[in-house]
C-alpha cells in the first residue's frame, strides 16, 4: 500500500517510550506534515467507507479516545457532518458521567463519557491512533454499550500491532490503516 510506505518513511518511532520495551509510534510526526496528514485522513475515509459503510447510515456518531483519538475524530466528524464526543480518563469530564473500569498489566484504570450524549439512536464508530493490547478499545466498547442503548458499530485506528493480539479482546471489528509487524 502506497500510504503505508509513505507514512512509515516519514513517521518517527521513539524507542523505550514511555517505558522500556515500548516502541512508541508518534502520531504528531504525521500531523506536523500537512500533505501527509491530508493523505492519512483521506485514506482513513476510504477505509471507513469500504470496511464500515456509509457515514450517516452505517454509523451516525464518532467517539474519540484520549488523547490522540481527539486529533482524528473531530476532523472526520466535520467532514461527515456527524457529532463527535470524547472518552476520557476518569475525572476529566464535567457533569454526570458513565464510568468503565479496566485492568492494566499492573493495577487498574477507568475511562468515562458524559451521560447524556449517546442514546439508543447512536451507532458509534470509535477512533484512536493505535491498537496495541486492546485494553483501551475494549474498555471504550464496554463503556459505550452501557450508554442508554447506544451501539458500537466498529473502531478504526491508524496503526495496529497484530502480534499483541489486541483484537482477541474486542467484541466489534477494529480496522487499521497500517499494521506494524
Ligand atoms: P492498548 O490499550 O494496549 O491497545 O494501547 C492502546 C492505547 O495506548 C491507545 O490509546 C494509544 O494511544 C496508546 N499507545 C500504545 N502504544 C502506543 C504507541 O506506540 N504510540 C502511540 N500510542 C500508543
Amino acid at each position: 500500500q502506497q500510504i503505508s510506505k509513505e507514512v512509515m518513511a516519514q513517521t518517527k518511532f521513539f524507542k523505550d517510550f514511555p517505558k522500556k520495551g515500548i516502541n512508541f509510534m508518534d502520531l504528531f510526526s504525521i500531523t506536523t506534515k500537512p500533505a501527509l496528514f491530508r493523505k492519512v485522513i483521506d485514506a482513513l475515509k476510504t477505509l471507513i467507507e469500504v470496511e464500515v459503510g456509509r457515514p450517516g447510515e452505517a454509523f451516525n456518531y464518532l467517539v474519540g479516545l484520549e488523547a490522540r483519538g481527539f486529533v482524528l475524530g473531530p476532523i472526520l466528524a466535520m467532514e461527515y457532518g456527524l457529532p463527535f464526543t470524547a472518552i476520557r480518563k476518569k475525572g476529566k469530564l464535567p457533569g454526570d458521567t458513565i464510568v468503565e473500569e479496566y485492568k492494566l498489566e499492573y493495577g487498574s484504570d477507568a475511562c468515562e463519557i458524559q451521560k447524556e450524549v449517546l442514546d439508543q439512536s447512536s451507532r458509534v464508530l470509535i477512533l484512536d491512533d493505535l491498537l496495541a493490547t486492546g485494553g483501551t478499545l475494549c474498555a471504550a466498547m464496554n463503556l459505550i454499550q452501557k450508554c442508554d442503548g447506544a451501539q458500537v458499530v466498529a473502531s478504526v485506528v491508524v496503526f495496529d500491532i497484530p502480534a499483541l493480539k489486541g483484537r482477541d479482546k474486542l467484541t466489534k471489528a477494529c480496522h487499521a490503516l497500517i499494521s506494524l509487524d
